[in-house]
């Protein structure tokens, strides 16, 4: 019978405990927030989903380069020389369309490699850090700001250009082999027709050794005047 109303009096006494408790927090301040309502401060260099500035990007391809995970897939068209892209903020000339730029932030480590080298400070970090998908289709960023047509069009002109450049190139190497061909032709035929031409009585142009200047040199026995043998 004791071990009853002991057992009344351990609940009465714990559950009082629990109400001072509460009674006691209604007095002190929060240390929770009403996220998402609320949220806290995040630190300044924080890594959280990137962001590329595209009417910065030259499209090197060094953030890509830098990626250790490979998330970041890049393809580039040679613009015309007719089609001026403009600068990036920071002064580099544009010469190339950004047919592509994607990166599948659900594959990223957020590592943060790929911002150091980036030339024009284009690709960074957000301080966005809520970005879940239904769908993993969804996580990959495509920041090109082509369409997949237009991107199309601008690769086949800029292999197109390249073709004409290489026909060109290949031409004038072809007209220069030629034309070295052609003048060693003429230069071997008017060799040919001196030779041709040449009496065949001429002395050679090399001096032989009969014919060599007697000058301060022993007269050779050809050149000797033989005693006559009537006189
Ligand atoms: S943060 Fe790291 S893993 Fe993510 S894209 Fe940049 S280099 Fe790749
Ligand atoms: S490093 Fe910068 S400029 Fe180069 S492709 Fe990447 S984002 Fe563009």
């Amino acid at each position: 019978m004791s071990g009853y109303f002991k057992d009344i009096y351990a609940g009465i006494s714990t559950a009082l405990v629990g109400m001072r408790i509460t009674w006691n927090h209604l007095f002190v301040k929060n240390v929770t927030i009403q996220y998402p309502d609320e949220k806290h401060d995040i630190p300044e260099r924080v890594r959280n989903r990137l962001y590329v500035n595209m009417d910065d990007c030259i499209g090197c391809d060094q953030c890509a380069k830098a990626c250790p995970v490979n998330c970041i897939t890049i393809e580039t068209a040679k613009a015309l020389p007719d089609e001026e892209l403009g600068e990036t903020s920071t002064g580099n000339r544009k010469r190339l369309w950004v047919t592509q730029f994607d990166i599948d932030i659900a594959k990223c480590c957020f590592c943060g490699l790929c911002v150091p080298p980036c030339p024009t400070v284009c690709i960074f970090m957000t301080p966005v850090f809520e970005f879940s998908e239904y769908n993993r289709e969804d996580l990959i960023y495509r920041f090109s700001t082509l369409t997949a047509e237009e991107g199309a069009v601008k690769t086949a002109n800029a292999e197109r250009a390249k073709q004409e450049a290489e026909a060109k190139k290949a031409a004038e190497m072809e007209a220069k082999k030629k034309a070295a061909a052609e003048k060693a032709a003429a230069e071997k035929a008017a060799a040919e027709k001196a030779a041709a031409e040449k009496p065949a009585d001429e002395p050679s142009t090399a001096p032989d050794q009969s014919d060599a200047p007697a000058t301060g040199t022993a007269p050779t026995q050809s050149e000797t005047p033989t005693p006559d043998n009537n006189g």
